[in-house]
């Protein structure tokens, strides 16, 4: 009888769940690393890097299959995909990403990660959400690490030089039943990328779009999922034939702000005799957790002299503010460009423009910067050896 059981009498029913796959993890200690047979490829000269286009030697993969849990880590010669053309992937969005970056930090000769538990935490939840598997952040943390070590003469030095690695999964479970897939593929690719300044801030324009909208309560938006960035392509690319940069998403009746491009967005703003640096709050979900933006509002939390606000600012108050005099300063952030300042918001055909590249911001910059390159010591655990 199932009430006279001891607890211990469930347990063979856990380890057949276990090897069954539906808890398994993979380990970092069981990577396979696979010969290379073709010749290193041709590394541009660093001048000319462009973001996204070159790409390293090699990728990491794992499968998982409902029947068997994860399968072995492997790192191979970066090539193209064998997945069915039925792959629940390439019809339902069946897919997530991350965006983080390996440094090469002179100060010591080591390759050092910024808060990679904020990209796994962040991946394991975007995954879930979509019903795939969840994983070890930590063994995966030891496999980027592993990776990076593999291919450490792609991380190009200098300031603003990175490695920039982009952990994706995707279902590949050839079904074309709208369900649970089956079968995921987990990858990380690896692409050099140079300063997203090479000349000094660029200031960026954008244009408060009030009829597309990015995200909405109940929706994805706090998930790296990428049926968010599809649709954002075509809005995007007619504010950039208007003259803007970027689009400022808006949502709700009173036009509240909740982020531009792919970029979460901070405003300061002067309170009688305090600065305000304000953002969207995460509690409503429709607001991307960036691990630039929490990186900034804990270092700004420590700093005197500035208060955190984490409350939706709608656009009337932005207008007003400025109007008044009292908006300082505005940027984007995220990991490609850390900070990208903000020097006009055009909101149903009024300029709103904003002074040139703040203290703040360049204040921002620096901290972050020092820290991903191993100049600054940050905070505990932030900077991670490779
Ligand atoms: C990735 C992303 C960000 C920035 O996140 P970081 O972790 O700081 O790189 C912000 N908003 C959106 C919509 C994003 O996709």
């Amino acid at each position: 009888m199932l009430t006279s059981r001891s607890p211990l009498a469930l347990r063979p029913i856990l380890r057949s769940l276990v090897t069954r796959g539906y808890a398994s993890n993979f380990r970092a200690s069981d990577l396979t690393i696979k010969p290379r047979t073709s010749p290193p490829r041709v590394k541009s000269p660093k001048e000319q890097l462009a973001f996204g286009k070159e790409f390293s030697d090699s990728m990491l993969t794992i499968d998982w299959t409902r029947e068997g849990g994860w399968g072995i880590p492997v790192i191979e010669e970066f090539g193209d995909l064998a997945i069915s053309p039925a792959a629940t992937g390439l019809h339902y969005g069946i897919q997530c990403f991350e965006g983080m970056k390996c440094y090469f930090s002179p100060s010591d000769d080591s390759l050092r990660l910024f808060r990679p538990d904020l990209n796994m935490a962040r991946m394991n939840s975007s995954m879930q959400r979509l019903a795939m598997p969840g994983f070890d952040g930590g063994e995966m943390i030891e496999l980027l690490k592993k990776f990076c070590e593999v291919e450490k003469e792609w991380v190009p030095k200098g300031a603003g030089y990175s490695l920039y690695l982009r952990p994706t999964a995707i279902g590949t479970h050839p079904f074309l039943g709208v369900d649970v897939s089956d079968h995921v593929k987990l990858f990380v690719i690896a692409s050099p990328v140079g300063p997203y300044y090479p000349t000094g801030f660029k200031p960026v324009s954008l244009f408060a779009d009030s009829t597309n909208k990015r995200a909405w309560p109940g929706g994805v938006g706090s998930f790296k999922v990428g049926g968010n960035y599809g649709p954002t392509i075509l809005p995007a690319k007619e504010a950039m034939e208007k003259g803007f940069n970027q689009i400022l998403w808006m949502f709700g009746d009173d036009d509240e702000v909740t982020e531009c491009g792919a970029m979460n967005l901070f405003f300061v703003v002067q309170e009688g005799d305090k600065k305000v640096l304000w953002t969207a709050p995460l509690s409503r979900g429709d607001i991307l957790p960036g691990v630039t933006r929490k990186s900034i509002i804990d270092l700004c939390e420590s700093w005197d002299g500035i208060e955190v606000r984490e409350s939706f600012p709608k656009m009337p108050e932005i207008k007003k503010a400025s109007q008044e005099g009292r908006l300082l300063e505005a940027f984007g952030a995220g990991t490609a460009a850390v900070v990208s300042p903000i020097e006009r918001i055009n909101y149903n055909g009024y300029d709103i423009n904003i002074p040139a590249t703040g203290e703040l911001t360049s204040k921002v910059w620096d901290e972050l910067n020092g820290i991903y390159y191993g100049d600054i010591e940050g905070p505990e655990g932030w900077s991670v050896r490779v």
